[in-house]
């Protein structure tokens, strides 16, 4: 499986706005700084969900969910980890770069570890 630069899924969670990918979800009311709703993850009739828009994350105080808007979109919308990411990205109008994968080459040709890579299998190619 090709593998997602992690600086890349740093970059889709801070250019993501949890507040709208989670609100177009659930119903968020505004509480001070952040946001609160009845969780999704579990049954309550009072909110102890809690979206920090600061941080970044959520955090139910019902059923212990918790995590980024990409941990998110993998539990609310039943995805899997790169699917989310490809999600977000296309929200967030990003291309997805694989580190590896026959398809469509590397995202940049100059990078260390895919040059490595390459050499390697050229020299186990020879051998
Ligand atoms: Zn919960």
């Amino acid at each position: 499986m090709a593998r997602i630069p992690q600086h890349f899924i740093d970059e889709i969670v801070a250019r993501t706005d949890i507040i709208e990918v989670i609100g177009s979800r659930v119903q968020l009311k505004k509480a001070g700084r952040e946001y609160k709703a009845c969780c999704p993850f579990h049954d309550e009739k009072t909110p102890s969900f809690w979206v920090s828009v600061d941080k970044q994350f959520y955090h139910c105080f019902g059923c212990g969910a918790h995590g980024t808007v990409l941990g998110f979109v993998m539990e609310y919308d039943h995805l899997g980890f790169i699917e989310a990411v490809e999600d977000l990205a296309a929200r967030a109008g990003l291309e997805v770069p694989r580190e590896s994968g026959a398809a469509a080459g590397p995202a940049n040709p100059h990078d260390e570890l895919y040059v490595a890579m390459e050499r390697t299998a050229l020299s186990s190619a020879s051998a």
